[in-house]
């Protein structure tokens, strides 16, 4: 057997490259072609009825059946969900038009009016907008946990649920945005064991995994049914795209699945082609990435004109959320925040002066990006709940990309000497 059928022991990088594809499938190509077709042509017409029949009623419905239709499923599709599946350790994945689109799907497969959606805090603001939004018009009411390290915190918002409705979801967004705070998914876990005891359902646990990826972060080993991540930022890693995936069980991720059908919310043959060359350099670009990350977070703490930097490799030894971290995630990240002494005119005035760091929102991306949170991602957000999130009016979020760190570093070290 090849890499394209065994994963056993082999490392991502590898798999990355080769997991899922057989060159003899397509005139020996030896990279996958990309199929356009937008429907499949049946053999027979008993065959027709035979693959209807396994699409709807086989054991693994819509993933093993041949193709039918695109919206349902095509090869470009299979060969990155088995893909992203393997990277993720997972038995099952589906790729979305966008994260949200995973999002959406996830929270409206496995919530039913008159349930409640845990959460860790701040959420994406997608994600926020959905829950307490359009979800909460269905019934469904969003509780927040106040600290997702602390196990009394998390029973206290389970309290709070429990006297609401049955418990339908814990969504787990760690580290999160861009307050870099970590929730302790193992904790959380077992926590949804007490609630099963009390309700006599486990809420199905789904974690946001964007910020980390899958090269850093395994949330399924730590006890979560789900990981949701946004494909458009890491994995994909060009600023080019926008998709998202969603991994787990198959009995998880397959209703899901079956939904993504009826939304119509499915990733197209093209996009799935670019990810699957995009994945083949993610291990590089985020060894890359993460390395650069390392070396501008040192810089900007010893900075004269730095507050403060969030970075997770600063994360102080002996605390709570420095244990979690070891425990789980295999690295720091690229994406964090840092404070310049001032507000908005100094933090201003450094953007204006950049030369290599873009200024824009979205993270992941081969190139460093830069924004003013308060005027850019949080705009909506009151300065008091922004406060509170740990965004102010000299905060910073950077995405360190691959160039070269000392030009990183220069272009930084210049942009704030232009601070008046
Ligand atoms: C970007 C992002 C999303 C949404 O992903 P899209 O691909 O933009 O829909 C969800 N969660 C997090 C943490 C994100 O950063």
């Amino acid at each position: 057997m090849s890499v394209s059928e065994r994963p056993e022991g082999l490392h991502p990088d590898t798999l990355a490259v080769g997991f899922g594809y057989d060159p003899a499938s397509a005139y020996g190509s030896v990279k996958p072609p990309i199929v356009l077709s937008s429907t499949f042509a049946y053999p027979s017409a008993a065959a027709a009825k035979d693959v209807h029949r396994a699409y709807f009623d086989g054991p693994a419905p819509e993933r093993d059946a041949p193709f039918i239709y695109a919206r349902l499923d095509h090869p470009n599709l299979q060969l990155l969900q088995k893909r992203l599946a393997v990277l993720d350790g997972a038995e099952d994945a589906a790729a979305f038009a966008s994260g949200m689109a995973a999002i959406s799907a996830t929270f409206l497969a496995h919530l039913k009016p008159g349930e409640t959606l845990l959460h860790t805090q701040p959420l994406y603001g997608g994600t926020h907008g959905l829950a307490y939004g359009p979800l909460a018009g269905l019934g469904i009411t969003a509780v927040p946990i106040v600290d997702g390290l602390d196990e009394a915190s998390v029973l206290a918002a389970a309290e709070t649920a429990l006297a609401q409705g049955p418990v339908g979801m814990i969504h787990v967004e760690s580290p999160a945005n861009p307050t870099a705070g970590i929730a302790d998914i193992a904790m959380i876990a077992r926590v949804a064991g007490i609630i099963a005891e009390r309700q006599g359902r486990r809420p199905v646990i789904s974690v946001d995994n964007t910020f980390l990826g899958s090269l850093l972060q395994r949330p399924l080993e730590h006890g979560a049914d789900l990981v949701i991540t946004s494909l458009t930022k890491y994995a994909a890693g060009h600023s080019d795209l926008l998709g998202g995936c969603l991994t787990g069980s198959l009995e998880r991720v397959g209703p899901v699945r079956m939904l993504r059908t009826l939304l119509g919310t499915h990733m197209d043959p093209f996009t799935s082609w670019l990810l699957l060359r995009s994945l083949e350099t993610f291990p590089l670009r985020n060894a890359r990435a993460n390395a650069n990350a390392g070396a501008i977070a040192a810089f900007l703490r010893d900075h004269p004109k730095v507050e403060s930097v969030t970075y997770l490799g600063f994360l102080e030894e002996g605390t709570p959320a420095r244990a979690v971290y070891d425990r789980q995630c295999g690295g720091a990240g690229s994406t964090f925040s840092f404070r310049i002494r001032g507000g908005e005119r100094e933090a201003f005035a450094m953007l204006d002066a950049l030369k290599v760091f873009r200024m824009a929102v979205s993270l992941g991306g081969t190139e460093s990006l830069i924004c003013h949170s308060a005027t850019t991602t949080h705009y909506l957000v009151p300065p008091e709940i922004r406060r509170t999130v740990g965004v102010d009016d000299g905060t910073l979020r950077i995405s360190v990309g691959i160039e070269h760190p000392d030009d990183l570093v220069a272009d930084l070290s210049r942009a704030l000497d232009a601070i008046p």
